[in-house]
This record gives structure tokens, C-alpha cells and sequence, in this order.
């Protein structure tokens, strides 16, 4: 059986999400289970259907048409001087390829950036520009053509991943304080029956 690893190597590392996976990495994972066909990456296109029948054995057929088209290598570029300072590009973002902080302009990384739009919609003030990249910015030509373009590519995984450690330790952290937070409020309940249990006894010495 093939395994996941090999096939998300063969995956453009765009994580456009535009397969109907959440990035490169579980689609590539439902591949390998058998659970999605590889037809579904068009930053990928033809030629990585192709590599991707080779390596499953699968059946190459044309990009599904609910997954869009290719698109040439684009980069985001944001018209700062309108930019609110909102933060919904930096969440929206895959690759960490924005900096700002809240009500402060942002700005784009621009070799960080792959192209993948998903800044664009979440923009209140529309002020995401996706203009066609210049040599080694944007999302690689993939299957890669150069070194630039296989490196681009492991640069992109690596800062999913670590995007998504950083989220799942987040998201731990913040059950572990409304765990704590339980913890307190039942604490409290206990001592305020203990404190009516004793006033109770008392009363009754009385
Ligand atoms: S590049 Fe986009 S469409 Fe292709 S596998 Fe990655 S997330 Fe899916
Ligand atoms: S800055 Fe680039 S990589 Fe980040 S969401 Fe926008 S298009 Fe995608
Ligand atoms: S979503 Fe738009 S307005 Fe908000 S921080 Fe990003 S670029 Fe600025």
C-alpha cells in the first residue's frame, strides 16, 4: 500500500484546500485510504494526476470540475494603507505568510505566500490583491521545475505544520482552562452544600 507520505510529496504544498480537504497533507491521507480519487488538486494539475496514477495504480483522469481550474503562480499583495487591521487574513492564512497585529496594517511575505487565495474572501475591506508572481515568490510551478521549486514547496509543509502544532496547542490550552474553570465552579458548589449542610446541624443544636 502506498503511503500517505509518498503522496503528499507529490502535492504542490499550496494547502488552497481546493481538493475539499483541510491542505495537502489529509488529502493526500485520503488518497492512501482509498476514501478520495486523484483528480482533485489543480494547482497540482494533469501532470501531478499523472505522477499520482503512477505512484497509486489509480486511473489518471482530467481535474474534477468541482475543484476548479489551474491557476498561473499568483502572490497576495495587500493595499495597506486600507487595511483595518483586522487579523482575518493572518487566522485565514495556511502558511504564516502574513504579519501584523490587531488594528495595525498587514503585510505579505511575499516567498511565504503560496497563492493560495484563501485571504481574499475573509477580507472585510476587500483590500487583498492575488497579482500574478514573479520568479520565486507565489505558489511554485509544480510538478517543480527547479530546486527553487521542490525547496518552495518543503518551506510551505513545514510552516503548515507548524501552524497546526501551534493550533492544537492552542486549542489544548484552552480546554485545559475551562477544564480548570470547571474544576473551581465545582469546588465552590461543594463547599457552599458543605457550609449549608453545617449552618443546617447547627440550627438544629440550636
Ligand atoms: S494544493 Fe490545494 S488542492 Fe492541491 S492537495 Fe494541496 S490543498 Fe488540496
Ligand atoms: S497570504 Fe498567500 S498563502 Fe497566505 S492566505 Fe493569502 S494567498 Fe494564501
Ligand atoms: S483581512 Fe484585510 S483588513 Fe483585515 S488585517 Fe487582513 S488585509 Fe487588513
Amino acid at each position: 500500500m502506498v503511503s500517505a507520505a509518498d503522496i503528499d510529496a507529490l502535492l504542490p504544498q499550496t494547502q488552497c484546500r481546493r481538493c475539499g480537504y483541510d491542505g495537502c497533507a489529509a488529502y493526500a491521507e485520503a488518497i492512501a485510504s482509498g476514501e478520495a480519487d486523484i483528480n482533485r488538486c489543480p494547482p497540482g494539475g494533469d501532470a501531478t494526476v499523472q505522477q499520482l496514477a503512477e505512484l497509486t495504480a489509480a486511473t489518471a483522469r482530467p481535474i474534477a470540475a468541482e475543484c476548479g481550474t489551474a491557476w498561473p503562480p499568483k502572490v497576495a499583495f495587500i493595499r495597506e494603507a486600507e487595511c483595518i487591521g483586522c487579523t482575518r487574513c493572518i487566522q485565514a492564512c495556511p502558511v504564516d505568510a502574513i504579519v501584523g497585529a490587531a488594528k495595525q496594517m498587514h503585510t505579505v511575505i511575499a516567498d511565504q505566500c503560496t497563492g493560495c487565495e484563501l485571504c481574499v474572501p475573509v477580507c472585510p475591506v476587500d483590500c487583498i490583491d492575488m497579482p500574478p508572481a514573479g520568479t520565486g515568490v507565489g505558489q511554485p510551478h509544480w510538478p517543480p521545475q527547479t530546486t527553487q521549486d521542490a525547496e518552495r514547496a518543503a518551506s510551505a509543509r513545514e510552516h503548515f505544520q507548524a501552524r497546526q502544532k501551534r493550533q492544537h496547542r492552542d486549542q489544548r490550552s484552552r480546554s485545559n482552562r475551562r477544564g480548570n474553570r470547571a474544576e473551581q465552579a465545582q469546588k465552590k458548589q461543594t463547599i457552599a452544600a458543605a457550609m449549608a449542610r453545617a449552618r443546617a446541624k447547627r440550627g438544629r443544636q440550636e
